[in-house]
């Protein structure tokens, strides 16, 4: 699985220097190279992007039931 970055990214940067498999691009909008990314599979503290990211863009497209309450 990979993160995702949607579209409330500022193009900060700080994300860039961050990802130990370079999976992430710059551009108006960075994005992440599924191929690539491992989630930081080999570190025990998580996500390097989204422990730096500073507007909390970046997530793991895992979805999440949402139950309903009709
Ligand atoms: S989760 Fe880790 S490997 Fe994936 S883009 Fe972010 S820093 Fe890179
Ligand atoms: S840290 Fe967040 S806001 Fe900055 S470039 Fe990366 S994804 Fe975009």
């Amino acid at each position: 699985m990979a993160v995702f970055i949607n579209d409330q990214c500022t193009a900060c940067g700080l994300c860039l220097p961050e990802c130990p498999t370079e999976s992430i691009s710059a551009g108006d909008i960075y994005l992440v190279n599924p191929d690539t990314c491992d989630e930081c599979a080999s570190y025990s503290e998580g996500s390097h992007c989204i422990a730096v990211c500073p507007v909390d863009c970046i997530v793991k497209p895992v979805p999440v039931p949402v139950p309903k309450t009709n």
